[in-house]
């Protein structure tokens, strides 16, 4: 059976959402989208168009992402 989904994934959920140290600092983990297929690439995706830093991922994604799965 296919698990083929029309489901947008957001990014905080996504298994291509990555952790990015060089954009990190000591207080602050920044994550990037690792999908070199998405227009997304290598943007960080817990940061505001304003700039500022947040904690979480707020992204919204794109249609590439994929569901991280739960072991
Ligand atoms: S932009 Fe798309 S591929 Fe990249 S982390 Fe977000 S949902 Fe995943």
């Amino acid at each position: 059976m296919s698990e083929v989904t029309t489901e947008r994934v957001r990014c905080a959920a996504c298994r291509f959402a990555c952790p990015d140290e060089s954009a990190s600092s000591k207080i602050w983990t920044a994550f990037q989208c690792g999908n070199d297929k998405s227009e997304y690439h290598r943007c960080l995706l817990n940061i505001t168009p304003n700039g500022d830093k947040q904690s979480r991922i707020t992204w919204t994604g794109c249609e590439l992402g994929e569901r991280r799965r739960c072991l």
